[in-house]
C-alpha cells in the first residue's frame, strides 16, 4: 500500500496550493518520509471562503431527506474503503490496524446517525394568548463552519463536526491535522464521491495559528468547532468572542477513575487498562488520575501491572502489536518528562517509564503509583500511555479529587452499590460519568466537557443543536 501526497480540496476540486508549497509527513513508527500534504495560503482560504459562501445557500436549500441520501452513500463509501484508509492512518498516526479499521467504521456509523437526525430538526410550535396566532421556532442552518481538529483521531475528529454541519445545512471549511492528513482527506473524498455539490466540504492544511486567524474573524464563517489542547481553545474561544461567532470547543481533560472497594476488581482492571492504552493513551477522554479505595488498593494495583505488562508494543501495521507508536516526538518528550519529575518526587514507578528502541515513537506502557499532587503528571494532560494510582479511603476524598482540576470531561467510577453509583454520578463536576465502564463517544449520546475542558457536544441531538440558529416567527392571520 503507498501513501499518496495529500491535495487541498476547494470548490469541489483537488488541488495543490496555489503556491505550490507542500509539508513532509513522517510514519511515527519509522520517522521515514512517506509523503507531503499541501500547505495552504491566504489565495487558497479566500477561495475556499469563497466557495463555502455560495454552497451554503445550495446546500441549504437541499431538503434534510435528500442530505440524509448524499450522507449515507458517503458512509457506505467510507465502509467500502476501510482496509486502505485504515492502512493509511496507521502509516500516518502510529496506531494499530485494528484502531484504525475500528475508528473508520465507527465514522461510517456516525455519519449515518447524523443523516437521520438532520431530518428531525423539528422546531416547535408555541400555544399563542389569541386566536389565529401561530408562534414558530424554527431551525436554521447557522452558516459556513470552520472547524479545527488534531491528529489523535485522524477521521473521528473531522466526522463529528462534518456531519453534524452537513446534516444541519451548512457548508464547512475544514482544516484537518497536518501530521495525519491523508486519513481525514479519504473521509472528505467518500463524501465528494457521494456527490457533495462543490464547495459544501473544504478541505485545507498549512500553518493551524494562521488558518485560524484567519477563518474564524473572517465574515463568511459563522460558527467555529475546534478540538485540541485548552491552551490552544482559550486562544480561538477568546478570538471567536471577539467577533461574536458561535463555537464549540472540545478540549483537554484529565479523567479521574475512582475504584470503589466493592468493585468487581478484576473487571476494572481489564475494562480499565484496554481503554488507558488505546491509542496510546493519546485520547482526550483516557482514565488518567487512577484513586482506589484501600481496601483492594493492592489487589487493582497489582491486576492493572499485569494487564500492563502484557501489552505487545509495535508498528502498527504488525497485526501482533496492541499498541502502536505514539504520534509525534512531542508526546514521547513530554511522557519521559512527566515520569521523571513524578519520580523525582517520591512516586513509585511500577512499570515502563522508558522510550523504547531509538527509531519510532515507541514508548512503554506506563504506571507509576503513590504520586503526589504536585506532580506535574497530577496537573496537566499526560496523553500518553500513562496511569497514575493512588489510594483514598472515603466517598467524599475521592470526590474532592476528582474535581480538583480545572479540566472536566471524562470521569469513570466502578461500584457495585447503587447508592454509590448514584452519588459518584452527582458528584462529580465533568461532561461525562462512565459507571462499570468506558462506554463513552457513540454518535447517539453526547459528548462534550465542562469548565477548562470546553463546552458544546459533538455526540446527541446537542450535537446538531451547535450547528443550528433558532429563528422565532410569530404569524397572524390579516
Ligand atoms: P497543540 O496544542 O499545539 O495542538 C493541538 C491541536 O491543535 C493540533 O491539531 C494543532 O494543529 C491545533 N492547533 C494548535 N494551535 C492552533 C491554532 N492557533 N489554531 C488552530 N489550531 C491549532 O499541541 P500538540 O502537541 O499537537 O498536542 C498537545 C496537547 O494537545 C495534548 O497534550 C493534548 O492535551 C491536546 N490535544 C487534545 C486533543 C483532544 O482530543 N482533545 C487532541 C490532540 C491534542
Amino acid at each position: 500500500m503507498s501513501y499518496q501526497d495529500v491535495q487541498l480540496h476547494i470548490d469541489g476540486k483537488w488541488r495543490g496550493s496555489s503556491s505550490g508549497k507542500t509539508i513532509p509527513v513522517l510514519n511515527p513508527a519509522t520517522e521515514e518520509k512517506i509523503g507531503t500534504v499541501a500547505h495552504a495560503d491566504k489565495a487558497d482560504l479566500d477561495e475556499a471562503l469563497a466557495a463555502a459562501e455560495k454552497a451554503f445557500k445550495v446546500w441549504r436549500a437541499v431538503a434534510p431527506f435528500e442530505r440524509a441520501k448524499v450522507m449515507r452513500k458517503a458512509a457506505e463509501i467510507l465502509r467500502e474503503r476501510a482496509d486502505s484508509i485504515a492502512t493509511i492512518m496507521t502509516m500516518e498516526q502510529g496506531k494499530t490496524l485494528a484502531e484504525a479499521k475500528m475508528e473508520t467504521m465507527a465514522g461510517a456509523d456516525i455519519i449515518d446517525w447524523f443523516a437521520e437526525e438532520g431530518k428531525r430538526a423539528y422546531g416547535r410550535i408555541i400555544p399563542a394568548r389569541a386566536p389565529g396566532v401561530y408562534q414558530l421556532a424554527v431551525k436554521d442552518p447557522v452558516g459556513p463552519v470552520a472547524a479545527f481538529t488534531p491528529w489523535n483521531f485522524p477521521i473521528n475528529q473531522v466526522v463529528r463536526k462534518l456531519s453534524a454541519a452537513l446534516a444541519a445545512g451548512c457548508s464547512i471549511i475544514v482544516k484537518a491535522p497536518e501530521e495525519t492528513p491523508a486519513a481525514p482527506a479519504a473521509l472528505i473524498r467518500a463524501y465528494v464521491d457521494a456527490g457533495v455539490p462543490a464547495g459544501v466540504i473544504n478541505l485545507v492544511y498549512g500553518v493551524p495559528s494562521e488558518i485560524s486567524e484567519y477563518l474564524i474573524p473572517h465574515p463568511v464563517i459563522r460558527k467555529i468547532s475546534f478540538t485540541g489542547s485548552t491552551s490552544v481553545g482559550k486562544q480561538l474561544s477568546a478570538l471567536a468572542g471577539l467577533h461574536m461567532k458561535r463555537a464549540t470547543m472540545e478540549l483537554g481533560g484529565h479523567a479521574p477513575v475512582i475504584v470503589f472497594n466493592d468493585a468487581d476488581v478484576d473487571a476494572a482492571a481489564k475494562i480499565l487498562s484496554g481503554a488507558k492504552y488505546r491509542n496510546g493513551g493519546q485520547v482526550c477522554v483516557s482514565p488518567t488520575r487512577f484513586m482506589v479505595q484501600e481496601g483492594v488498593y493492592d489487589k487493582f494495583v497489582a491486576k492493572f501491572v499485569e494487564n500492563t505488562k502484557s501489552i505487545k508494543v509495535g508498528n502498527g501495521l504488525d497485526p501482533e502489536s496492541r499498541m502502536g507508536s505514539l504520534a509525534n516526538p512531542r508526546r514521547v518528550a513530554a511522557i519521559e518528562e512527566m515520569v521523571q519529575d513524578a519520580v523525582g518526587k517520591g512516586a513509585k514507578l511500577q512499570t515502563g517509564g522508558k522510550r523504547i528502541g531509538n527509531k519510532g515513537y515507541f514508548f512503554e506502557p506506563t504506571v507509576i503509583t503513590d504520586v503526589p499532587k504536585s506532580a506535574r503528571a497530577m496537573n496537566d494532560e499526560p496523553f500518553g500511555p500513562m496511569a497514575m494510582i493512588s489510594p483514598f479511603s472515603k466517598f467524599d476524598d475521592a470526590a474532592e479529587e476528582a474535581n480538583r482540576l480545572p479540566f472536566g470531561l471524562a470521569s469513570y467510577a466502578f461500584t457495585s452499590s447503587t447508592k454509590t453509583a448514584t452519588a459518584i454520578g452527582a458528584a462529580i463536576e465533568s461532561g461525562m460519568v462512565a459507571i462499570n465502564s468506558v462506554g463513552l463517544a457513540l454518535p447517539e449520546v453526547p459528548f462534550g466537557g465542562v469548565k477548562d475542558s470546553g463546552y458544546g457536544s459533538e455526540g446527541g441531538t446537542e450535537a446538531m443543536e451547535g450547528y443550528f440558529n433558532t429563528k422565532f416567527i410569530t404569524q397572524t392571520g390579516v
